[in-house]
């Protein structure tokens, strides 16, 4: 007989390879994942810089490089986030292979087993998957609930957990009160507060509110920052995910812990995409794609909410989000289940991602989350009429 696997396995669902079997499905319209368009990834600008950083850094690329990443990146990045009142140099920056990384690290450095996570509801579900491991308990977060207490809500934890631009998987966006609200709370109780921050550069309507750990930097300006907020970000959505380039910005005893936690990890991200970044972001990259992304998911989100708006209103409310990726609707009825709708979804030709999986105790099955950058507007329309069809034969069998 074989030795067993680790048991949190058992404990873990199998969306993603739903949905990866899924992609099998001839003419499937696919709603569920948060890609990006993928005509908008700057392939000729990043052809050329690949071939010139390895002309020009042949070594530095092709070799092992730092643990903490490329220090010219780091130095790039800490100049990028700082501020009059948040003052940043290296020692605050982790370079990390994407964000996802991130997240296996952070848990990785401040959980033991069973170890209690205060995260805002519903969680991303990547977030979930890389903290299962250590089996952790969480406290949710519902930072719109009524009577939420950020004090206690963080009291005790180990980490807080927030994705406040644009959150996957509910596309929201908490408002400033409330980012200054959690900071002050975490500075309190000394709760690390993890700021996710995927989706910041995606704003459709207006600017996102200050990061958290800008405010966080307020209270001593200028002063090098040492604070809670462990603020963490990705090229993935604003320039390509092949890239796997993200980074932890936070105090240096948090990225002396999550450099130790690197090391036994993949011991450095490719040298190769750290100095594609790092050219990509010197010439303004990021800004040159910007207004591309933004128009091109504007006019998505707009088609996919007018579709909704035809057809799917009679079972879901929704939020028209103003930035990110997603529209997170709830269903009218609490028992509608939206685990069956997929599998009716699913025979329909169209999939999204279910509630359940942004609940770590796969309870909550009340609502859907629907992915608008990824298909052309005719495509999401589609999409959602195919929906409404298999919400009509689960709800009457007809
Ligand atoms: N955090 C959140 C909230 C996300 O939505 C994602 C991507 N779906 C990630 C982190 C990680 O993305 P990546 O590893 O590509 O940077």
């Amino acid at each position: 007989m074989r030795a067993p696997f680790a048991q949190w396995l058992g404990a873990t669902n199998d969306i993603t390879r739903t949905f990866l079997a899924a992609g099998q499905i001839p003419d499937l319209i696919n709603l569920a994942g948060g890609l990006p368009e993928p005509s908008t990834y700057p392939v000729e600008a990043l052809a050329a810089i690949a071939r010139d950083v390895v002309e020009r850094y042949p070594q530095q690329v092709l070799g092992y490089g730092p643990v903490e990443g490329l220090p010219e990146l780091r130095d790039a990045l800490a100049t990028r986030f700082s501020s009059a009142s948040l003052s940043l140099d290296r020692t605050n920056v982790l370079v990390t292979s994407a964000g996802m990384q991130g997240l296996d690290l952070i848990g990785k450095v401040l959980l033991d087993s069973g170890g209690l996570i205060a995260g805002q509801f519903p969680t991303y579900l990547g977030a979930l998957d890389a903290w299962r491991p250590r089996s952790p308990t969480f406290r949710k977060l519902r930072l719109d609930g009524p009577g939420f207490e950020p004090v206690s809500a963080l009291a005790g934890a180990q980490f807080a957990y927030t994705v406040p631009n644009f959150s996957n998987p509910t596309g929201k966006l908490v408002g400033v009160e409330m980012r200054q609200a959690l900071v002050d709370a975490a500075h309190h109780t000394g709760t690390w507060l993890v700021e996710d921050d995927p989706y910041g550069g995606l704003h459709y309507d207006g600017a996102p509110a200050p990061r958290m750990i800008e405010l966080s930097g307020r209270r001593s300006p200028g002063a090098p920052y040492r604070g809670p907020v462990v603020y963490m970000g990705t090229l993935s959505k604003e320039i390509a995910p092949g890239l796997r380039i993200g980074w932890v910005v936070a105090a240096p005893e948090m990225i002396e812990a999550l450099s130790l936690a690197k090391q036994g990890a993949d011991m450095c991200t490719s040298g190769l995409t750290q100095r594609i970044a790092l050219a990509a972001i010197e010439a303004g990259l990021i800004e040159q794609i910007q207004p591309t992304l933004i128009d091109t998911y504007r006019r998505r989100r707009d088609a996919l909410c007018a579709a909704m708006a035809e057809h799917l209103g009679e079972w879901f409310d929704w939020d028209v989000p103003t930035g990110g990726m997603f529209v997170w609707a709830v269903a009218r009825d609490p028992a509608l289940d939206t685990d069956r709708l997929l599998t009716h979804a699913l025979a329909a030709g169209v999939c999204f991602a279910p509630s359940s999986v942004f609940d770590a105790a796969s309870a909550y099955k009340q609502a859907i989350r629907i992915n608008f950058t990824y298909n052309s507007p005719e495509r999401l329309a589609q999409g959602v009429r195919r929906l409404a069809g298999a919400l009509r034969t689960m709800t009457t069998g007809s």
